[in-house]
């Protein structure tokens, strides 16, 4: 073989399709450009490379046989739903390039262009988005003078932004970053490329970066007021909120930029203020495992309990009122009074809830609708729930509560848009478009008369092929439809003696022949031209109803609204009812007073041995802290965890686990239980621990709830006590923080803190011991633990029993020195602790009576002989006879 055959062709210049590609892939250089090319998404280079790794499909390469080739991999266009959640879940964005003109009408190359980006934070599709969660892209801009978090959820179109301005906004923004949860959170590049912004470890979002300048406050402002059509944004509340506006005005963009669509659902900016609910920190949200169990399942958390909603969207309604509990009074009075309506009467809440069954999301269907990427099935599933609306009013008007009447007041049946859609589309329209038969007879003139064009075509074909089986004595013969040849006439081999001369063969198979002849050309014209003018005019049609249903949509979505409350409300009540819940009552002040409180999530767990109720009173005075020790075991961490999470469902307005409860509004709960979690990050249990007691300690106020479980537990156990000790101190008292605060340990040293500050109280968790075993009694009771019962735990667990002796005589050692000389508990003793006034113990030298140490003093050992060291003792000992 000659040098020149083994060489490789030279790369020619590209074709001008892949030049087409190179243009189009310049512009979204951080994207996987899906190129339409006939039934396939195509692929190139570096995209065909990730991409095929990902989906595990074949890497080819265009040109094999140049010196450069390039490397492709194509997916069939049809299936490309499956292709594209492998990536999106991988975090990946994909450009959807497609051919814009018709290849048939074309001459030459023809004209592609992006029509959608999708992105994690921008997926509409169905089987990409969990009903019971909202699917939010979240934006963030962190200013000179505080941080701005914007969060949109395309899928519904709510979109919402909220200013930080707090010194310590980056803790306040990864816990408003944890509850909102987004898939995809993209901030100026500048920002994620500063070492410690902490952005990037602070969920399990994707993270993407816009140029700075799409921040800039005039280009953020100028985008939402083009967005929304306003001269300013006043009517949204954030007009002076410069960082919320930057974070909010980019968003906007970078969805436009991806959609290239008009967005006409997101019709509103909601401007919330983090003041106006209890903040939840992330170690809080995660300990009291509110909206998912520590083994990530959501049945398992306060929201799988509580959700007995009927609609995604009183479950997405559900899950931010957990997560956003309220602060005020009026505010959760209201959404109380609207849970014992449903509380106390059984019928209605059945009536409501059957009725909400019926009811679809709402609000994604109507995402769709507006963002044209619908089916006609969402249509009529929008149509059918519109058509439960009056039988809802006429439930809620039937209850007859004042507490109803703002959603009486309120409600809208949509009457105008149920018609809209019942007038057009048929009741059982296929899930495809393309698939026609959308359109309701006897609604549009013309589309009334190609249909009959069509259908008589049919008919006539019958009949064509009738007479040419007479004309040519053919009974066998048989006119027939493919999509490649269209109308043919079809003759069995031993019949083609008898076909005559104007038939035309067009394919020849096993058995038989395929003709055509001209009048069956002219019938198959006459048919496919008015069937492909059906489906274009069913298509336009279609296009009109959908844009007239999305002109609609904020009173469909005010009325999603509506529903979502009503549901969330229900179900709150079907659990109160279910479960034997009381409604609290609020007060004014700072006391909670729980009598039998109960776990709501462990009370669940073995029905066959009752949850043992306990009560609970904390205030910032005399009952402001309780120390609660106890041995492993026994309840001391569920206790913790109730009284906090009786205290967030009174907050939501739900009806809470006791038969009574009463409670001066709490404005933050910290609950400090377990670290397990943040091992993975790096940072060392004690240290996490540490982080999150310092939190606590820096931003509780007298109006917060504490719960520390075994703080201090992480490192050696002086160090752990001295901890434990001081932070006891610091959090108590109206001149420190005085928050209410539980604080279970196992260091019963602790317990002694009741003796020298007031309003701290010990109490245990009751245990008995039989026949050398522990019975757990659960009951929470004034006073220490006698005992910790971990020797007798250790004897269960197999010590060797000298291992067991020792323990004893060590634990007597240390029990019995806990006094100094003072009266004071050792480990309690500081600069600041007030000298004792009760009587005094002997010490060795304070207390010794001065001649006796003026004598001592004058000896001088050195000089003295044997005998004059004898008299100088019995002197001293005469002293010491008179003192
Ligand atoms: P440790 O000190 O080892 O962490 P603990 O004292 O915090 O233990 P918990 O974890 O609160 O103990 O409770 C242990 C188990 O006891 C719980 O999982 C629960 O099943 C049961 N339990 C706790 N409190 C009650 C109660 N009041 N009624 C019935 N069972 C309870």
């Amino acid at each position: 073989m000659t040098e020149s055959v083994k060489k490789k062709k030279p790369v020619p210049d590209e074709t001008p399709m892949m030049q087409q590609y190179q243009s189009i892939k310049r512009d979204y250089p951080d994207a996987i450009l899906f190129f339409r090319m006939g039934d396939f998404y195509e692929m190139f280079n570096e995209d065909a490379k990730t991409a095929s790794k990902i989906l595990e499909i074949a890497l080819t390469s265009r040109n094999k046989n140049q010196a450069n080739p390039v490397p492709m991999c194509g997916i069939p266009h049809h299936s490309s739903n499956l292709y594209i959640s492998k990536l999106v879940k991988q975090g990946k964005k994909i450009a959807i390039c497609e051919q814009v003109e018709d290849p048939k009408l074309t001459k030459g190359l023809v004209k592609r262009e992006v029509v959608r980006v999708i992105t994690p934070g921008t997926v509409l599709e169905d089987h990409l988005l969990d009903p019971k969660s909202p699917h939010y892209l979240a934006s963030v801009y962190i200013g000179k003078d505080g941080t701005g978090l914007a969060a949109v959820d395309l899928s519904t179109g709510e979109f919402r932004v909220t200013e930080i301005q707090d010194s310590k906004s980056h803790h306040l923004l990864a816990d408003e970053l944890n509850k909102l949860d987004p898939r995809e959170v993209i901030a100026p590049e500048s920002i994620l490329n500063e070492e410690g912004s902490g952005i990037q470890g602070w969920g399990s979002y994707c993270l993407n970066p816009c140029e700075d300048w799409t921040y800039s406050h005039g280009e953020a402002y100028r985008h939402l007021t083009d967005h929304f059509k306003t001269h300013s944004l006043e009517g949204f509340g954030c007009e002076h909120l410069k960082n919320a506006i930057s974070a909010a005005g980019a968003l906007i963009r970078y969805l436009r930029d991806t959609q290239k669509s008009a967005l006409q659902h997101v019709n509103t900016l909601s401007t919330f203020n983090l003041h106006s609910y209890m903040w939840l920190d992330q170690a809080t949200v995660n300990s009291l495992e509110l909206v998912k169990a520590s083994d990530g399942d959501r049945n398992h958390s306060l929201l799988g309990l509580l959700d007995e909603t009927c609609t995604p969207m009183g479950a997405r309604r559900l899950k931010e009122w957990i997560l956003k509990p309220l602060v005020d009074r009026t505010a959760i009075e209201n959404r109380l009074n609207g849970v014992t309506v449903f509380h106390d009467n059984l019928m209605d809440r059945n009536d409501l809830r059957s009725h909400l069954g019926h009811i679809y999301d709402l609000e994604r269907l109507l995402g769709r609708i507006s963002l044209s990427a619908c089916s006609p099935r969402d249509l009529t599933a929008l149509k059918s729930s519109l058509a439960v609306l009056p039988e809802i009013k006429q439930t809620l008007q039937r209850c007859d509560s004042k507490d109803l009447q703002r959603f009486i007041e309120s409600w809208d049946n949509l009457e105008s848009v149920h018609q809209q859609i019942d007038h057009m589309i048929v009741d059982d329209p296929p899930y495809n478009l393309k698939d026609g038969h959308l359109i309701k007879p006897g609604c549009h003139e013309q589309l009334d008369r190609l249909k009959s064009i069509s259908r008589d075509g049919n008919q006539s074909i019958a009949a064509l092929e009738a007479r040419e089986r007479e004309r040519t004595g053919i009974s066998q013969l048989k006119v027939g439809f493919n999509k490649i040849y269209g109308y043919y006439i079809e003759v069995t081999k031993k019949n083609l003696d008898r076909v005559p001369e104007d038939y035309i063969r067009k394919q020849s198979l096993v058995n038989c022949e395929r003709y055509i002849s001209p009048e069956l050309k002219q019938h198959e014209t006459e048919i496919t031209g008015a069937e492909e003018k059906i489906l274009a005019l069913e298509q336009e049609l279609f296009q009109q109803v959908r844009q007239a249903v999305a002109a609609e949509g904020k009173r469909i979505q005010s009325m999603a609204l509506l529903l979502s409350e009503l549901d969330a409300m229900a179900s709150l009540a079907e659990v109160a009812h279910r479960h034997q819940y009381t409604r609290p009552s609020l007060k004014d002040g700072n006391e909670l007073r729980f009598v039998n409180g109960r776990h709501p999530l462990v009370e669940q767990i073995d029905p066959a041995n009752p949850f043992i109720p306990n009560d609970t009173t904390l205030d910032c005075d005399s009952n402001q802290i309780m120390v609660i020790t106890g041995p492993n075991m026994a309840g001391k961490s569920t206790y913790l965890r109730q009284v906090a999470l009786i205290t967030l469902m009174a907050q939501i307005g739900s009806y809470v686990p006791a038969d009574e409860a009463e409670l001066g509004l709490v404005d933050r709960i910290f609950s400090r239980v377990g670290a397990q979690d943040h091992l993975l990050k790096g940072q060392s249990t004690f240290m996490v621990e540490m982080n999150e007691a310092a939190n606590i300690l820096n931003n509780a106020t007298r109006q917060s709830l504490i719960i520390l479980d075994e703080i201090g537990r992480g490192t050696s156990t002086f160090d752990g006590i001295s901890i434990a000790w001081s932070m006891v101190e610091y959090l108590h008292g109206p001149d420190r923080i005085g928050a209410k605060t539980l604080f279970a340990t196992h260091y019963h040293e602790l317990t002694e803190l009741e003796e020298t500050l007031a309003g701290v109280n010990n109490f245990n968790v009751q245990v008995k011991e039989w026949n050398d075993e522990i019975i757990f009694l659960r009951k929470i009771a004034p006073g220490g633990a006698d005992k910790s019962y971990g020797i007798q735990v250790a004897r269960l667990a197999g010590l060797p029993e000298k291992v067991l002796k020792r323990a004893h005589e060590v634990l007597f050692n240390l029990e019995n020195s806990e006094y100094d000389e003072v009266g004071v508990p050792k480990i309690g003793r500081s600069e600041e602790t007030p000298a004792a006034t009760g009587p005094q113990q002997m010490g060795l030298f304070a207390t010794l009576p001065s001649p006796l140490v003026q004598k001592l003093k004058e000896i001088r050992p050195d000089e003295l002989t044997p005998r004059e060291a004898l008299e100088k003792w019995y002197e001293v000992l005469e002293i010491l006879k008179d003192g």
